[in-house]
């Protein structure tokens, strides 16, 4: 609706404007000659001119050659009698003004300009309860609620804890800035909360609020980004400097990568006004120093297109990940909405929460509602049992819009027995980086994810070490391959990545017998691919090389599966279970099965 009127009014304007020069350029002289009364007069005594043309003050002619002429007489009626005289044929004209539509209609230009703006900045403000201030130009429209309304607190938030324990520090800071200045400490100005939708980002930042007792306010980044350019960026100023007023407190911004995509990412084609606003948005949170006791949170689901400069230090310096819950988060965040219905006895919420994999915080949120309403319509006061839940279930994967990550249980079954292949091999082969974690909760296209931490940080590495991590990244598919003698394409990226790095350490690091150290990086037209300037019987070398190089890796990872397949089911069974597994949880696996 607000585009609607957006548009109205910039057509209505340019209608205005059009109109307005149409009329200036009707009053455009044409090609007609001027000529002085005296002299008009002296031609009509020498009877030059046959007949005229009275309309108003101005008379026209036409001569024989077909010129038009013009002459304008003096207002005084006498000044017809000597034409009278002359005896040529006068005909006069009645005076003609613009049609009477037109001419109100111009007068009222003005107004109708003032109204229709006015019009425009009322719903504009109007739209987001930002009180309806009319006139409210560029003001922030952030929504500030206060310590009263924000009543979220950190224990209605389940399943997150990781990132709860990195925002306590936040809280306290709030609590008490003072404490921390004089200790000098540093204090994050800026925090990033990244996760899939739903998964309780604006509830965490709602309750950093709660749990300090401080003002909050929330703005969308798509707020910012207007049609008109300088509004996004005088929105931003307004807003930081309300909340300064209001120190100590939370700025939210929710959908930060409306505003803050990388600048030469193009999407929206060159938009300058988004630019000017994230730049904006850089200059006061550098402006300002985290000792006024203002925390911007920001809150996305694109952290990967985001500018690289908002993440540098002093600004959005903490980001925190806030994940789809696993089992036992989702455990969790069921009991925690479940307090406001009425449940029956009968209901497991750990069997529900297996049931119910890749949903996120809000959709879970979402079925416990749902469930409440199928209570709710029946009107007999019955409880919400866990047929009905399982009605309720359906009903939000039926309305979820990421389907793709509403998984199956068979999807289930291969993406741990792919991740658990990929763990193995990592845990195996010796030099390789330890795991760190193991999980088949999906994060962005990926289906699960096996996490290495490195020991120390690298600055280069051995050919040994590249080779481990061919065959970890071979893993996934060799498990696959191995339990269900099917492979799905799941492994598609891993394949990418092997390709890749095999390649690089044939072409860029020498690292193949056959092809020697030679590198053949340059005028490549990609890292890692020959160049125009190698022979075709070299490229038909490094094709070789690199797939010899892959192949070996393969069999390796074959070996150590088929070898420790026992270990590899067992450690499947417990990504089904947990859906994540930990270091730790590992090495017992590993212990128990060898
Ligand atoms: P996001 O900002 O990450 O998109 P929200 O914070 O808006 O998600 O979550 C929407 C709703 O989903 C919340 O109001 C809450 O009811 C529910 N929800 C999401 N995550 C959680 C969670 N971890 N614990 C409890 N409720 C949650
Ligand atoms: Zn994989």
């Amino acid at each position: 609706m607000k585009y609607f009127y957006k548009n109205l009014s910039i057509w209505l304007v340019i209608g205005l404007v059009g109109i307005l020069l149409l009329n200036v350029f009707k009053q455009q002289p044409d090609s007609t000659i001027h000529v002085s009364y005296t002299d008009f007069l002296k031609q009509v005594q020498r009877g030059v001119i046959p007949d005229i043309r009275i309309q108003g003050n101005t008379i026209t002619w036409t001569n024989s050659n077909g010129e038009t002429f013009k002459s304008v007489s003096p207002e005084n009626p006498a000044a017809i009698d000597p034409l009278l005289k002359s005896g040529i044929n006068i005909e006069v004209r009645e005076t003609t003004k613009p049609h009477w539509f037109l001419q109100t209609f111009l007068s009222w230009v003005p107004f109708l300009l003032i109204i229709v703006l006015w019009f425009f900045f009322t719903q504009q403000s109007g739209d987001k309860g930002g009180g309806g201030k009319a006139m409210a130009f560029g003001k922030s429209r952030a929504r500030l609620i206060d310590d009263q309304e924000s009543k979220v607190k950190f224990k209605d938030i389940a399943g997150v804890d990781e990132a709860k324990d990195e925002l306590v520090e936040v809280v306290d800071f709030l609590k008490d800035p003072s404490r921390f200045t004089e200790a000098g400490a540093r204090i994050p100005k800026g925090v990033l909360l990244y996760g899939e939708p739903g998964t309780g980002k604006t509830l965490l930042a709602k309750a950093i609020a709660g749990e300090a007792g401080v003002p909050f306010f929330s703005i969308s980044g798509s707020n910012f980004v207007e049609m008109y350019v300088g509004i996004g960026a005088s929105r931003v100023r307004d807003l930081f400097k309300e909340g300064k007023k209001k120190a100590p407190c939370i700025i939210f911004i929710d959908e930060i990568d409306a505003v803050g995509r990388h600048r030469s990412s193009g999407g929206g084609g060159g938009n300058d006004e988004r630019e000017q606003t994230l730049n904006q948005l850089l200059v006061e949170m550098d402006g300002f120093e985290g000792n006024e006791g203002v925390i911007i949170i920001a809150a996305t689901n694109r952290q990967d297109i985001l500018d690289p400069a908002l993440l540098r230090p002093g600004r959005f310096d903490r980001q925190v990940m806030v994940p789809l819950p696993d089992v036992g988060g989702r455990e969790q965040i069921l009991k925690v909405h479940a307090q406001k219905i009425q449940v029956s006895d009968d209901v497991n919420w750990k069997i529900i929460a297996k049931g119910t994999p890749g949903f996120s915080g809000a959709e879970l949120a979402n079925m416990v509602n749902e469930a409440a309403l199928l209570v709710a319509r029946k009107k007999d006061g019955s409880k919400v049992t866990m047929d009905i839940l399982e009605k309720a279930k359906d009903k939000v994967m039926m309305g979820a819009e990421r389907r793709s990550l509403i998984i199956t249980d068979k999807e289930k079954k291969i993406t741990a027995c792919h991740e658990a292949g990929h763990a193995l091999v990592a845990w195996m082969l010796p030099g390789a980086d330890p795991v760190h974690k193991v999980t088949i909760i999906p994060r962005g296209k990926a289906l699960g994810l096996t996490m290495q931490l490195p020991e120390e940080d690298k600055l280069s590495h051995s050919k040994s070490y590249l080779f481990n991590n061919l065959c970890i990244l071979l893993g996934g598919r060799v498990a696959e391959e191995t339990v269900f003698a099917d492979v799905t394409t799941g492994a598609g990226n891993d394949i990418d990545r092997v390709s890749d790095l095999a390649r690089k350490m044939v072409c860029e690091w020498g690292m193949s017998e056959e092809i020697g150290t030679i590198t053949f990086k340059a005028a490549s037209p990609a890292p890692g691919y020959p160049g125009p300037i190698v022979s075709e019987a070299t490229a038909v070398k490094i094709d070789d090389a690199v797939k010899s190089l892959i192949a070996s890796a393969y069999s390796t990872s074959k070996k150590t599966i088929m070898d420790k397949r026992k270990i590899l089911d067992a450690m499947t069974q417990a990504l089904l279970d947990h859906e994540t597994i930990s270091h730790e949880d590992i090495k017992k696996i590993v212990m128990d099965n060898s």
